[in-house]
Parts: C-alpha cells; sequence; structure tokens
C-alpha cells in the first residue's frame, strides 16, 4: 500500500496517478516521504543505540 497513493502538490488532492494531477494537471509527489519518517520503530532503535553507544 505504502507509495501507492500520491498527492498532488499544486491542489494537494489525492490521486493514483504518478506523473500529473488528473485534476489540474500539477505535479504529484508521495505524500509518504521515504528517506524519513518519525514513526519509524527502527529509527528510534538506531537512535537508542547510537545515543547509547556513546556513553561507553
Ligand atoms: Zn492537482
Amino acid at each position: 500500500m505504502k507509495g501507492l497513493l500520491m498527492r498532488c502538490a499544486s491542489c494537494k488532492r489525492y490521486t493514483l496517478q504518478r506523473e500529473k494531477c488528473p485534476h489540474c494537471g500539477g505535479a504529484v509527489k508521495s505524500p509518504h516521504p521515504p528517506r524519513y519518517s518519525p514513526h519509524d520503530k527502527y529509527a528510534m532503535y538506531r537512535l537508542k543505540a547510537r545515543l547509547e553507544g556513546e556513553e561507553g
């Protein structure tokens, strides 16, 4: 499911189109940035491991 739904950067409407918005023709992009998520539990584990590692 992740990455299936795109969102128009112009009119903010959701679409399944990946190249351009069918509503206004604007550029679409993923509403879920793949680089980092505050809800990524693995990122939390990495941060925790890094902080603990710096102590020792
Ligand atoms: Zn649009």
